[in-house]
């Protein structure tokens, strides 16, 4: 059946990746006529394709900020439903695995870190169990005995981010919402404070027009300093930060790892098929993409040293991707300096968590509605100056 084509949209998204995909879906859903531009060939190529999908929304990270803490436990607990959603409007499977985590320790030092977690999320009232490396063994045999010390998370989870964007992507075009690949923006359209759409750039899909939407959000990942058409004063400003990230497959089937495995740096996260990842480096070094040896050494030399039967697994894939961080690592959320700009951009390390979160943040404010308060630090207006003064 040929796709309806609108001339004018009430919103377009710009960036396919999980936060454009699900911005884009829940404002469809509510009736808005959403165009998404996303200007590669498909969607979900960018920090969305190398992600993990570990559902972890304690760190010690988000333990020093508190609000991010806040934002990314919602998150979470929304995920069953914004799934169990998802599967009403497409039949494709988003991937998520109610596996639970293992954190792990190997020395003092580490088993010290493990302690200060679990006393946070006693304090949280989250479910976490303290493991002497007997018990841990035996709720994971894949683990070497040399483990000190282990903790399990009964509810942090993981989903699969290829899978989840494409049922994304499926039932947001299923509900009605307009996909465009290989449509790059080139920039914002404005008429004094207000955004008109996006001018799209010339060779892309569309021929350099003009798409003329009311609202625009910008969901361009770690790219998005390269959007032009925005002032100076009314840009949230991203960096890349790179993560390199292995994909590997047990021949014998899945079992050897069920649960998260979170270790020190890294993290292993079966996908419940004898599919892994394990990932991840994090290093800042602009928009440059290489898988060296050095990072894929230290990931396999780490996670072997704690599940000793990995060394059988194929590599299937090896990848670095960019994640997008702000200057405070935390996402901007919700309304931009000019009238119909909102940003949903800069998830850094934690995107895929909390998508759900963004989402429906996202869509209180294309319609105007108050923000949940949990919003409230992560407003763009933190990087950028009013809309009055970006007129001026
Ligand atoms: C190695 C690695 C592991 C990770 N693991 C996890 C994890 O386990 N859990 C977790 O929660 N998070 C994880 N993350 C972080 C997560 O991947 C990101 O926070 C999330 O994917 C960001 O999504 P996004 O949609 O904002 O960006 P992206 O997925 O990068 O999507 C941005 C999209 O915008 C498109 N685009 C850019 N500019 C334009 C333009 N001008 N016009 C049109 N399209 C444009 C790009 O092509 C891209 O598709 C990981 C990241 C990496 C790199």
């Amino acid at each position: 059946m040929p796709q309806r084509t609108h001339h004018s949209f009430d919103v377009a998204v710009v960036g396919g990746g999980i936060i454009g995909l699900a911005v884009a879906w829940r404002a469809q859903r509510h009736g808005m006529r959403v165009v998404l531009l996303e200007r590669a060939p498909a969607v979900a190529t960018g920090a969305t394709h190398a992600a993990a999908g570990m559902l972890a929304p304690v760190s010690e990270a988000h333990v020093a900020e508190r609000e991010l803490l806040a934002l990314g436990l919602e998150s979470a607990a929304r995920y069953p439903d914004f799934v169990a959603q998802l599967a009403q409007a497409s039949p494709l499977d988003a991937g998520f695995l109610a596996c639970g985590t293992l954190r792990v320790a190997r020395d003092r030092d580490e088993a010290e870190a493990l302690d200060r977690e679990r006393a946070v999320r006693e304090r949280l009232g989250l479910p976490v169990e303290r493991l002497l490396p007997t018990a841990a063994r035996r709720r994971e045999s894949g683990l070497a005995p040399t483990i000190r010390l282990a903790l399990e998370f009964a509810d942090d989870h993981a989903v699969d981010p290829r899978a989840i964007s494409a049922a994304l992507a499926d039932a947001f075009t299923r509900a009605g919402g307009e996909l465009r690949t290989g449509a790059e923006a080139a920039a914002l359209t404005s008429a004094g404070d207000r955004v008109t759409g996006v001018a799209l750039a010339s060779g892309a899909a569309g021929d350099g027009a003009s798409i003329a939407a009311d609202q625009v959000v910008v969901a361009t990942g770690a790219w998005t300093e390269r959007l032009g058409g925005l002032p100076a004063g009314a840009r949230v400003p991203v960096r890349p930060v790179k993560g390199q990230i292995l994909r590997l497959r047990d021949p014998a089937g899945p079992g050897l790892m069920t649960r998260v495995l979170r270790m020190d740096p890294g993290y292993l996260v079966p996908r419940g098929d004898g599919r892994y990842v394990l990932g991840a480096t994090m290093e800042e070094r602009g928009y440059e993409t290489d898988v060296t040896a050095g990072g894929v050494f230290e990931l396999l030399r780490d996670a072997i040293e704690l599940v000793p039967g990995l060394s059988e697994l194929v590599i299937e894939e090896v990848e670095a991707g960019l994640r997008p961080g702000t200057p405070d690592n935390a996402p901007a959320l919700g309304a931009g300096a000019l009238r119909g700009l909102h940003w949903a951009a800069g998830h850094h390390r934690n995107g895929i968590l909390l998508a759900p979160i963004t989402a429906d943040l996202l869509l209180q404010s294309l319609t105007g509605s108050p923000l949940d308060p949990l919003a409230a630090p992560f407003a763009p207006g933190r990087f950028t100056t009013t809309t009055k003064e970006v007129a001026a």
